[in-house]
């Protein structure tokens, strides 16, 4: 088989690109390890950017998002037992982020891929990119016990964290960074309404808390854990507890529950791996950079790094011309690092550290007293809440 773009991973990223390569007439084909029902299973991020909704409307996939996503205008930072609201729209000169689970999203582009004739190949083992430093790379899986190879122009690795493009890379050839914060996030997902209408994002003596949301009927709540514990040795009504305890009196007051139907815990991590290209693979998404959800920064940056690629490759087969290719590693990263500092930062203020003292936990709450109340400094933490621009 034959096509000029060959993506690995049909997540957010890879999916997202095979929707605008198809739009622009570029011929790709989407290979992943697990099937479709696995991924749409997959519980993550929920707060898109607008840059994010602006390039699900380029690939035409937007509509039920317009339609059930949430528009969100501000967020709370609760500390003290106060709320302190950061008015997001106001702050950045008319800018809002969107609620819509990452589920749907992918839901939505599988869709919209289905209805085109683009392939996609689930349940593909062994996906392995080959040949990418010279003119004509090829990707090699295997399928019902029969190894397949597929010849292409590029390959496009958006096979998240643990996939097979970045491992594929000689070890001397990239240079990674990487940050392991000591707490986890134990989250659950419940089918009751949030208990306020924008996020709450809390800083509390037993530790950090987030009031999410995925719908006007669907809660995603999450506490700060330490890395050992066990999902199995928190109840419900432990989680609840627990909750209620880091929130101000009158959220915990009005905080509905009712049984959860996914708990999990997640590890907080940044890592970053430099460059994004390597001849005639790109990195993309999370196969090339993580960051601590704190930020809501994964799957927007994952849309940027998308666009930037994107581009270069229509203006590579439409114009000729390499430089957009050229420049994707350089462009992506610079707005890559920036969320990493951004989400390192958020994570840094809103959580608590083990070996966090009396001199920290000051400046913490200094810092926090002076980001509620200087503009200067809401503004910053608002432009980059809502999305550097790309
Ligand atoms: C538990 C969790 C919670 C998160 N919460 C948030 C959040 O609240 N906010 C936020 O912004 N971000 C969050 N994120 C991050 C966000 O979900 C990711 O940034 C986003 O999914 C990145 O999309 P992606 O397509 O690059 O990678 P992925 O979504 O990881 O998709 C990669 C795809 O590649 C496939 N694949 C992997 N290996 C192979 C292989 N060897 N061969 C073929 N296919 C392969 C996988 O099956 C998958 O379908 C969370 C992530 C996790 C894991």
């Amino acid at each position: 088989m034959r096509t000029q773009i060959a993506i690995i991973g049909s997540g957010p990223s890879g999916l997202l690109l095979g929707q605008l390569l198809t739009g622009a007439g570029i011929d790709n084909v989407i290979l992943d390890r697990v099937g479709k029902d696995y991924i749409l299973g997959r519980v993550r991020a929920g707060v898109l950017e607008e840059g994010t909704v602006r390039l699900l409307d380029e690939a035409r996939s937007a509509a039920r998002l317009h339609a059930e996503g949430l528009p969100h205008n501000g967020f709370s930072l609760a500390f003290d037992g106060r709320d302190h609201r950061i008015d997001l729209y106001g702050l950045s000169g008319g800018k809002r982020v969107t609620v819509y689970g990452q589920t749907e999203v992918t839901r939505d582009l599988m869709e919209q891929r289905e209805a085109s004739d683009a392939l996609t190949i689930y349940d593909a083992a062994d996906v392995t990119p080959h040949d990418f430093d010279g003119h004509t790379p090829f990707v090699s899986y295997e399928k019902d016990g029969v190894v397949h190879r597929i010849d292409c122009d590029f390959i496009a690795g958006c096979d998240g964290f643990h996939g097979a493009s970045r491992k594929a890379l000689p070890k001397k050839a990239i240079r990674t960074f990487e940050k392991i914060y000591p707490f986890g996030w134990l989250g659950i997902l419940v089918d009751v309404a949030p208990v306020n209408h924008e996020l709450i994002y809390a800083n509390h003596p037993r530790g950090f808390a987030l009031c999410s949301m995925r719908s006007a009927t669907r809660s995603r709540y999450y506490i700060q854990c330490s890395l050992d514990e066990k999902v199995e040795d928190w109840s419900d009504d432990r989680f609840w507890d627990e909750l209620r305890c880091r929130l101000p009196t009158h959220h915990a007051e009005a905080l509905k529950t009712a049984a959860s139907f996914e708990k999990s815990i997640a590890p907080l991590r940044s890592f970053v791996a430099e460059p994004l290209r390597f001849g005639r693979l790109f990195l993309v998404g999370d196969a090339a950079h993580i960051v601590p959800p704190t930020g809501a920064k994964g799957l927007n940056l994952a849309a940027s790094d998308v666009h930037y690629l994107f581009e270069g490759l229509r203006e590579f087969y439409g114009d000729r011309s390499s430089a957009g290719i050229d420049a994707y590693s350089q462009k992506a990263l610079a707005r890559v690092w920036k969320a990493v500092r951004f989400s390192w930062w958020m994570t840094t203020m809103m959580h608590r550290f083990p070996d966090t003292g009396d001199f920290d936990q000051k400046i913490q709450e200094a810092e926090l007293d002076y980001l509620t109340h200087s503009r200067a400094a809401s503004t910053a933490l608002a432009e980059n809440y809502v999305g550097l621009p790309f």
